[in-house]
């Protein structure tokens, strides 16, 4: 037979019909490589032979036994087929029953000899016997089994493909493929005892003792993180071989600044920005992560360093991921203005789909058009320039800009950077900001490329956010307590689900439907029914992006009172006197999702409450809201959530940037420590990263690069 690769179609496999291929495909399934990778979840123990006169109710046993009888009949009913054998060896006899496979009369001939694997069980008549045990013709010429004697792998099955089928195709196809070259070097095989690759298929899925499977399982749950591993350090080194702008901060001009502000810095804020302000110094671009809990003041770390970057001619954006955020960090900085009052303050630069602001000195706002936006911004006319993702990379040619901020979103690919080159061909200091809470294993490991800074504190004075989960028949109660809430000046918002939980089994459009029909009703019933003494206003993403920013606007301006929402507002909205998060349905949100909609109270001096409705009696959802109520920040949250659900569905492919990678490998700490430990040693033999003598490696990591399409 013909040798094949790896990535060959699974229908070059001779032995099997299209019927089986099919199936396999239908699974997805499609190549070698698909199937080899199709691993067991477990594996019977059937690899000790018995004498027949041995065996015990309830072992798994193998016996090698010769078929000393068959009858087939139909049980009373008439609707089941059973075969019925008695087989038997030097030592006894024993039966063997299975149900509806009549074809086995034409294997299963009296006289031959055969592997029996299976449980023995009890008859009616207080008898023991062998339920539908596998069988298999002994090899005596390999001595080779798959299903019987040995510890047997045990697939997910769907209908048509039985683990025993999936089985044999693998072993065909282990017998079929050309021998795999290694990629992994040799000396981290011996260091972490992992098998050889071509080994390491035949023990996954053939071993001959756990221990081996359990070997094979912990060198492909490596793969993944290793090359993350090294993709990581290989961005750092990319970027560090690239030039930037050296920003210098005059720090008794920061520290005047420092003092005019309506509050001091938290200690966290200040080392971060201070950790920002070095980087911009040097001559290599910052590639820098800016963590903190939702409300910890991250705008203002990054608008203070954008300030300094104005100070020194250079341009600055920041990029929100919605129109609603970009607006209110324009805002937030032309507030930071007024407080400051600046010699020469830079000139601001709004740009959204809807929004084309420029404000100047002594508070000259005008609205502008596009070609006079991008004309101003190309000749460094503009300082400071505010939008959302998608505009600034598309429209926007800089003079000269020195630095990039992305609010929430973590990543930011080279060639995303790229678009932002300006004239000088050199690459602009980049800082991330980001509230999603992640445990320092994951983080160190998902954003292993970026340098990390904490702001892990939250300012003085802020209140714990009193957490409540409330069952349908406490409804009423909260409702009265809003309107009390709301009667002495405060302002509520109130949630409903929505589209973005991928993971949903509807399809895409019922949700839609469904959802804007739920904050559409939900409004209906507080406008009307509810709260018709105050203004309630509705906000979800299939408004115009106008109407979303007026009503944003007259919500900041208390005109206003309760705003029922999608999860729209989940990011970065600050309404400091909003002090009522309701939510309705908060089993269906995400813990990290509804520590986010929390956050958007809590960020004035009034005590502010968090009002989780749910009609679920599930013990999970009860657990999970707990967490919420339990945790004392999202650090805490996030490890168990974690423990709870998994990184998989914790970190979704929106915050990772990881869209196939695989999430369990990054629930396993010494698996993290092992694979970030092993690419620091590649790294020391092989400073560049080149692996010119490495071409399967090299290989592995171009299609680890396009399997997470980060670009
Ligand atoms: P996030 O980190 O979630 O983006 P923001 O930057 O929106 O948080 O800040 C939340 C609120 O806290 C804002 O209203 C901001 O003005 C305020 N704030 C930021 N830093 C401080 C501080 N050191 N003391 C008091 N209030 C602060
Ligand atoms: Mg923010």
């Amino acid at each position: 037979m013909q040798k094949l690769d790896l990535e060959n179609d699974i229908s070059l496999l001779t032995g099997f019909n299209t019927k089986i291929t099919f199936k396999l495909k239908k699974i997805g399934i499609n190549t070698i490589l698909d199937l080899l990778k199709y691993f067991p979840f477990r594996y019977e123990d059937f690899s000790k032979i018995y004498n027949i006169s041995e065996i015990e109710p309830n072992q798994n046993v193998t016996i090698q036994a010769k078929i000393k009888s068959l009858k087939v009949h139909r049980s009373w009913q008439r609707k089941i087929i059973i075969v019925e054998a008695i087989l038997e060896d030097k030592t006894g006899q024993i039966k063997a029953v299975w149900f509806n496979q009549p074809f086995l009369k034409n294997i299963l001939k009296v006289g031959k000899f055969f592997n029996f694997s299976g449980k023995v069980s009890f008859d009616d008549k207080n008898e023991i016997y062998l339920a539908h045990p596998i069988y298999e013709t002994i090899d005596l010429v390999n001595n080779e089994t798959k299903h019987t004697a040995r510890l047997v792998p045990i697939y997910s099955e769907t209908k048509g493909l039985t683990s025993k089928l999936i089985r044999n195709i693998i072993k065909t196809a282990l017998k079929t493929i050309k021998p795999l070259k290694e990629w992994i070097p040799y000396e981290i095989l011996i260091k972490y005892n992992f098998p050889e690759i071509n080994q390491s298929f035949k023990l996954i899925h053939f071993p001959n003792k756990l221990s081996e499977a359990l070997r094979a399982k912990k060198r492909f749950a490596f793969e993944d993180i290793f090359l993350l591993q090294i993709y990581n350090l290989k961005q750092k080194l990319n970027l560090n071989n690239q030039k930037s702008f050296s920003i210098k901060t005059d720090l008794e001009w920061l520290k005047k600044i420092l003092a005019k502000l309506p509050f001091e810095l938290t200690f966290s804020q200040k080392k971060a920005l201070w950790e920002i302000l070095q980087d911009l110094n040097k001559e290599k671009p910052m590639n820098r992560l800016l963590q903190g809990d939702v409300g910890s003041g991250k705008t203002i770390v990054s608008a203070l360093s954008c300030l300094v970057c104005a100070k020194n001619g250079y341009q600055s954006v920041l990029m929100a991921p919605t129109e609603v955020l970009a607006i209110q960090h324009y805002n937030t900085f032309k507030n930071l203005f007024n407080y400051i009052s600046l010699e020469n303050q830079p000139v601001l630069g709004l740009l959204t789909s809807s929004n084309l602001l420029i404000f100047y000195e002594n508070d000259v706002e005008s609205k502008v058009k596009k070609d006079f936006f991008k004309k101003e911004v190309l000749n460094n006319k503009i300082n400071i320039i505010i939008g959302t993702h998608a505009l600034i990379q598309k429209t926007i040619e800089f003079n000269n800009l020195g630095f990039v901020v992305v609010d929430e979103q973590h990543r930011f690919g080279v060639n995303q950077r790229a678009a932002l080159l300006n004239k000088k061909n050199y690459i602009p200091h980049f800082l991330s900001m980001s509230a999603t809470p992640i445990p320092r294993t994951l983080m160190l490991t998902i954003f292993g490329d970026l340098d990390i800074s904490l702001i892990s504190e939250l300012p003085k004075g802020r209140k714990p956010i009193i957490t409540k989960i409330i069952s349908p028949e406490n409804r009423l109660k909260a409702y009265n307590f809003i309107k009390e809430q709301i009667k002495i000046g405060r302002q509520a918002f109130v949630i409903c689900p929505r589209i973005e939980s991928s993971n949903n089994e509807l399809n895409k459009e019922d949700i839609l439907k469904l959802d804007i029909k739920n904050v559409e009703e939900e409004y209906k019933k507080l406008s009307e029914k509810i709260f018709p003494e105050f203004k309630v206003g509705m906000l979800h993403g299939k408004l115009k992006s106008k109407e979303k920013n007026e009503i944003m606007q007259k919500f900041k301006n208390n005109e206003i009172n309760i705003l029922v929402s999608t999860s729209v507002i989940e990011v970065g909205v600050d309404v400091p006197n909003a002090t009522i998060m309701m939510i309705e349905g908060a089993e269906r949100f995400g813990l990290s999702q509804l520590y986010q909609f929390r956050g958007r109270v809590g960020r004035g001096e009034h005590q502010s409450y968090c009002f989780l409705f749910t009609d679920s009696n599930s013990k999970t959802t009860r657990l999970r809201l707990e967490a919420l109520i339990k945790a004392k920040n999202g650090f805490e949250l996030a490890e168990i959530d974690l423990k709870l659900r998994g990184p998989g569905e914790f970190l979704g492919e929106k915050q990772t940037g990881f869209p196939d990678l695989s999430m369990k490998g990054l629930m396993d700490v010494e698996l993290i420590k092992n694979s970030r430990e092993a690419a620091n040693l590649l790294f020391k033999k092989n400073p560049q990263l080149d692996f010119k003598n490495n071409k399967e490696l090299l290989k592995k990591l171009e299609e680890f690069q396009k399997r997470i399409h980060l670009e």
